[in-house]
């Protein structure tokens, strides 16, 4: 089934992962249930959020929980809420900042772009944004050097975009943070883990809801209830123009449900077994100069296959990432290393029966 040929578009093979460019999620029945009978309904807006937030902090653990339209607008309204607290008039007055404390500490291998740069979402609240260190490397004494009376928050990003090697861990952030009394905001955007930032003593970690959680398009904000309430309170002020529906609420908190009841060594075996049956159909094509190998993401559990294109192979990495998404199903990939002859294939949206026509593909392209 493609919903998309009714605007005549192509359907799309997903093996890029949970891509915000490709539609990040596609929901399960239970969560697109929840939004098709929201979405068909009146309900009290204002109570809907305080509730299903409440709920949402008790399933996190976390003192509070601020739902968001998509991560990039959690950065914004965590940003905005450590510079206004909870003074309407600081709230109404953005980007014009009132008071002294405006900016925003980052690690420069942590300046990121996840398709929009990271650190525009953070002068859109009025802040400076101030890079410390280099792109391979930041010291203890960077961050020590770069707090002043200014300081409003320090950002961390955790993600395969940023640079992980020679950066302050976020244990060293949190510990200098702490001394001076500055907000720590954890960019986890796509990250599987709901609870670890927060235990080692972030302020307010930001998720995506369309990412690991599989929800719809809508973010999370969770941390220190004073701060979560400073979130809430852009609503009436910046957050407004990152306003998130009611279908999409009931469609994140459906998707919460259903991914904290995940079993982690299910989801891990269900995905291997997608690698390893890409791997013995593309392996079975016997093409020439291609080569496949099982490889883990930095930072989260996830395993993909790499696609080795060697020089006797007739077409080039990026050649054949052309011909893949030009296919009718289009074929996404993770491209990241596409310059080095490596493409790789993600299993997490990719469907077992799709693994054969994956390798067909492949072969058509290479054999012509
Ligand atoms: C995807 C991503 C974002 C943006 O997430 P959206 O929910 O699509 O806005 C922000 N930061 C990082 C590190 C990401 O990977």
């Amino acid at each position: 089934m493609n919903p998309f040929e009714a605007v005549q578009l192509p359907r799309v093979i997903n093996a890029a992962g949970k891509m915000t460019y490709l539609g990040s999620s596609a929901v399960l029945p239970e969560v697109a249930a929840a939004m098709s009978a929201a979405a068909q309904s009146y309900v009290d807006m204002a109570g809907l959020k305080q509730t299903v937030q409440r709920r949402v902090a008790e399933l996190t653990g976390a003192e509070g929980a601020c739902i968001t339209s998509c991560a990039a607008a959690g950065i914004v309204v965590s940003v905005a809420a450590v510079l206004t607290g909870t003074d309407m008039d600081k709230v109404e007055a953005l980007p014009e900042i009132k008071g002294t404390r405006r900016e925003v500490i980052l690690q420069k291998g942590h300046a990121v772009s996840f398709g929009a740069n990271l650190t525009q979402m953070i002068r859109m609240t009025g802040a400076a944004v101030k890079e410390i260190g280099t792109v391979n490397g930041v010291k203890p004494y960077h961050l020590e050097g770069a707090i002043t009376e200014a300081t409003a928050a320090i950002v961390y990003v955790v993600s395969h975009h940023a640079v992980s090697n020679e950066m302050l861990t976020l244990a060293e952030v949190v510990e200098t943070a702490g001394t001076y009394g500055i907000p720590v905001i954890v960019d986890a955007a796509a990250e599987v883990d709901l609870r670890q930032y927060l235990a080692q003593g972030a302020d307010l970690a930001v998720y995506s809801g369309h990412k690991a959680i599989g929800g719809p398009t809508s973010g999370l904000v969770i941390g220190r209830k004073e701060l979560i309430d400073a979130c809430m309170l852009q609503e009436k002020g910046y957050a407004r123009a990152m306003k998130i529906g009611k279908e999409n609420i009931m469609g994140f908190y459906a998707a919460l449900q259903c991914y904290l009841k995940e079993d982690p060594e299910e989801t891990a075996g269900r995905l291997t077994e997608i690698v390893e049956t890409l791997q013995k159909d593309i392996e079975h094509c016997g093409l020439t100069g291609i080569s496949t190998k099982i490889v883990k993401d930095a930072t989260r559990p996830i395993p993909r296959l790499q696609l080795i294109v060697g020089e006797t192979a007739p077409l080039e990495a990026k050649q054949l990432i052309a011909g893949m998404e030009r296919n009718n199903p289009s074929i996404r990939t993770r491209n990241h290393s596409a310059d080095a002859g490596m493409i790789q294939f993600d299993p997490r949206e990719l469907k077992i029966e799709e693994t054969a026509v994956v390798a067909q593909v492949l072969k058509q392209l290479l054999e012509g």
